[in-house]
This record gives structure tokens, C-alpha cells and sequence, in this order.
């Protein structure tokens, strides 16, 4: 569960660790207009759930109320990342002659905890990892202590103090603010508690910028972060969705997209999206999608997304789990399959053709689909799948069913593949 920023200074605030002093949380630009007033210079930020605001416009400067107004009134109104902006903070600008990175994570790996610092701040720290990686200090705690050691607080103050202005007498300061760092990420059970940057002001180190994330796992013991935050209910796995993840939990099934939410669709490549029966068999559904890709294809297809509708979904649901990758613009294909168990070949097959038919009368986008059902109500699903092509051919032109078992997966996934290649004039 991820908090968003001025809950997340709260909670450093509260450590103490010095933050900005904050105007407040405005939905409407004329109330932060009123708030900065004639006052010092602020900074507006998108109170989003995502990073890389600053690049993408979601953090700038106001000198004064009007044009502080003026730009809340442009940030409202946009998207970061596809996220809508829909709550800015507003806080006072903190003037600084240096920005330090501070970050406390886990090791995947090997379950370490793990403190990363660098005095090259403000920037993505994968970026200063790449490019200037001796500005890069990271200290694995294998004992998982309570308390961030003494020496290891010392060794990361030093590295820190070295490369900032202000050098040695900085070290005390830095010191102390690695070490709440540390036991914030200890005390509410965070996956990652992050500062960056932590400016370097005459008045000592300032978080101009806070992430915690939670680990939704230790959520039962954080009563007294949610009384501190006022939050009622957790916000589940809330931590970067994107678009689709929204959608889809929005709509009751599990979505999760394998593709970075910024990446670039390779036009050589065919992307095919997954609606299967099961969260095994989607598993299963990436798995073979890419075999077959690699086997028969020269590896140029890309499985998209993980989906599951957990149990017995409905006909509108199902029609829900296709309109949202035929509206996924990056989609080619859709591979879908139906074992039915405890779900049913019926109501699948009447929510993939409500689907079609219905985005073929708006004139909305669909792209091939192929796929088997076998299983429960598979005679009724067969019988409607039958009089449906009879009725609607054209909308369903671009739907292979297979019913039964008699053609393996792959085989359906590999016509699938071919079909959409040769629709598109490459293969
Ligand atoms: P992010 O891009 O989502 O990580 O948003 P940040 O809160 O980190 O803001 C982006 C950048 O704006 C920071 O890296 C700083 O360079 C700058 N920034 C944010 N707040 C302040 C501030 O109070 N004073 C100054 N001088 N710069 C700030
Ligand atoms: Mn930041």
C-alpha cells in the first residue's frame, strides 16, 4: 500500500525528520490561490501515486497566489501518466544548496534490508546508478536490526557529508535523518521508505520529497499509522497501478499488466492480451503464448497481461475482461481459453459475444480473438456459440471458438498468432 506524499511526510515528520511546511491539500485552484496569498514562494505538486512527477509537470514553483492559481488550475486539469491530477499539495519552497537521496528497501534477494544513499539526489536514482555509480553508497543489514547500527549510520553519514556542500559539519545532521529513515521503514513495516531529494537548506536537511510503501502484509499491525493518517480502509496494492489495474480492480477481477506502463510497442512484434479460465491457467496462457512465439515465430510475440476473474464471473464481467484489452490500444490479439470448473462455458461465451457485437454497433475497437472452452454447461455454450455466428456473422468474423478438447492450446494459440500476423500483412 502506497501513501501518497503528504501522508508520507506525516509519518517522517512524526520520526523526526524536518519536512516543508505545508499550505495544505486543495482540489480547486482559487483555494490555493487564496492560501498562498501574497506569502513566499510555494511549491504545487500532483498528489499522484506514481514517481517522476517533476518531469512530467506535476511539481512547479509559484512565486505568489495568482500565479500559484494559475498553475493549480493547469495541473487540475491534467493527467500524469495517465493518472488524473485531482488533489494537489501545496507547501512552502525550500531554498538549497544541495539534494541528497535516501532510501531504505528490502533485497529481494536474499530478504536483506537494505540502505541506499547517494549525495546526487533529485534525480532518479537508477539514473545516478547507471551513470555515476561511485555516487552510490548501498549497505545490506543481513540482521534486520530494530536500529540502523551506529557504524553503519556513521559510514553512510560520511558518504553522504562527502559529496554535499557543507561538507563535515553536515555529518551529525545526516546521520540522524539516515537513521529515522531506517527506523520509520523498521516501526511501520514499510517495503520501501524513500527520500529523495533531501535538501540540504541553511537550517539543516529538509524531505522536499516523501515515498513509503507498505507491506500489505503487516498492515493488521498499523492501527496507529492509520488513526495518525485518518485512513479508514488500506489501499491495497495501490502502489503505481496502472490504467488497466485500476480498471480491472474497479471492475472485480485480478489484472496485472507485464509491460511497463511507459514502454514503446515494438511494430515488428505481435502483443497479445489474455483473457483465460483460471489464475493457473493464466500463468499457464503467458507461458505458452511466449513458447509458441519463440518456437514459430522468431520470438517477435509478447504476451501482455495476467487476468483471472476469480470463481464464477458474469456475463458482464466477462464482456468487461475483453473490452479492456480491445480498448488497450497496444493489444494485437486476444488469446482466451475456458476450462470450465466452477465457471461456465455459457456464460463465457454469451459475454464474449455481447462483448463483440455490442463494440461492433459503436464502433469500437476489437481485435482477433481465439480460444477453446471445454467444461461445465458446455453443450448450452456450444448451441448459443452455433446460433450466434448463424445470426451475427459479421460481428463475430474475427472470433475463432473452439469447443472441446480435441485441439491442444498451443495448436489455438499458434493459429491465433498466424491469423493476426497475416491480418496485418507481416508474416
Ligand atoms: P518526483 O519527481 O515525483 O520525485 O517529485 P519531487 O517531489 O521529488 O519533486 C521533483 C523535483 O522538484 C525535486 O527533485 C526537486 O529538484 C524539486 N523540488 C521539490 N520541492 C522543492 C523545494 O521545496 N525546493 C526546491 N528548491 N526544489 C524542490
Ligand atoms: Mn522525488
Amino acid at each position: 500500500m502506497r501513501l501518497y506524499e503528504n501522508e508520507a511526510k506525516r509519518v517522517f515528520e512524526r520520526e523526526g525528520i524536518a519536512v516543508p511546511r505545508a499550505l495544505g491539500v486543495f482540489e480547486k485552484a482559487e483555494d490555493v490561490g487564496r492560501a498562498v496569498g501574497a506569502g513566499a514562494p510555494v511549491m504545487i505538486k500532483a498528489l499522484v501515486l506514481i514517481g517522476g512527477r517533476g518531469k512530467a509537470g506535476g511539481v512547479r514553483r509559484a512565486a505568489g497566489g495568482a500565479e500559484a492559481a494559475a498553475l493549480a488550475a493547469d495541473m487540475l486539469g491534467r493527467r500524469i501518466r495517465d493518472y488524473p491530477v485531482e488533489r494537489l499539495l501545496v507547501e512552502e519552497a525550500v531554498e538549497a544548496s544541495g539534494a541528497a537521496y535516501i532510501g531504505v528497501t528490502m533485497n529481494p534477494a536474499d530478504f536483506n534490508v537494505t540502505v541506499i544513499v547517494s549525495p546526487a539526489g533529485g534525480v532518479d536514482i537508477e539514473q545516478v546508478a547507471r551513470e555515476a555509480p561511485d555516487k552510490i553508497l548501498r549497505v545490506e543489514l543481513a540482521r534486520n536490526e530494530a536500529a540502523l547500527p551506529d557504524a553503519e549510520a556513521s559510514r553512510l553519514a560520511a558518504f553522504l557529508a562527502s559529496g554535499l556542500p557543507g561538507g563535515a559539519a553536515l555529518t551529525g545532521a545526516l546521520k540522524e535523518v539516515v537513521a529515522r529513515v531506517y527506523a520509520a521503514f523498521q516501526k511501520y513495516d514499510c517495503k520501501v521508505a524513500e527520500i529523495n531529494p533531501l535538501l540540504i537548506t541553511k537550517a539543516g536537511p529538509v524531505a522536499a520529497d516523501a515515498k513509503i510503501v507498505l507491506d500489505d502484509n503487516g498492515l493488521y499491525r498499523q492501527g496507529g499509522l492509520f488513526h495518525l493518517l485518518g485512513l479508514t480502509t488500506a489501499r491495497h496494492d495501490v502502489s503505481e497501478p496502472t490504467p488497466n489495474e485500476v480498471r480491472a480492480r474497479e471492475a472485480g477481477f485480478k489484472y496485472v499488466d507485464l509491460l511497463a506502463a511507459d514502454h514503446v510497442k515494438d511494430p515488428s512484434k505481435l502483443y497479445v492480451g489474455l483473457v483465460p479460465g483460471g489464475a493457473g491457467y493464466g500463468i499457464f496462457s503467458i507461458d505458452e503464448v511466449g513458447n509458441v512465439g519463440d518456437r514459430f515465430f522468431g520470438g517477435r510475440v509478447v504476451p501482455v497481461n495476467f487476468m483471472d476473474s476469480g470463481g464464477g464471473p458474469t456475463v458482464a464481467m466477462v464482456s468487461e475482461m475483453f473490452a479492456l484489452l480491445f480498448d488497450d490500444a497496444s493489444v494485437d490479439l486476444v488469446i482466451t481459453s475456458r476450462f470450465g470448473g466452477i465457471s461456465s462455458c455459457d456464460i463465457f461465451i454469451r459475454g464474449l459475444v455481447a462483448c463483440l457485437r455490442e463494440r461492433r454497433h459503436a464502433g469500437k475497437r476489437v481485435v482477433p480473438v481465439f480460444g477453446r472452452m471445454v467444461g461445465t454447461d458446455l453443450p448450452s455454450a456450444r448451441e448459443f456459440l452455433e446460433r450466434a455466428k448463424r445470426e451475427t456473422p459479421a460481428e463475430l468474423e474475427d472470433m475463432r471458438i473452439t469447443v472441446g478438447n480435441r485441439e491442444i492450446m498451443a495448436e489455438v494459440i499458434r493459429e491465433g498468432i498466424r491469423y493476426a500476423f497475416d491480418r496485418k500483412g507481416w508474416a
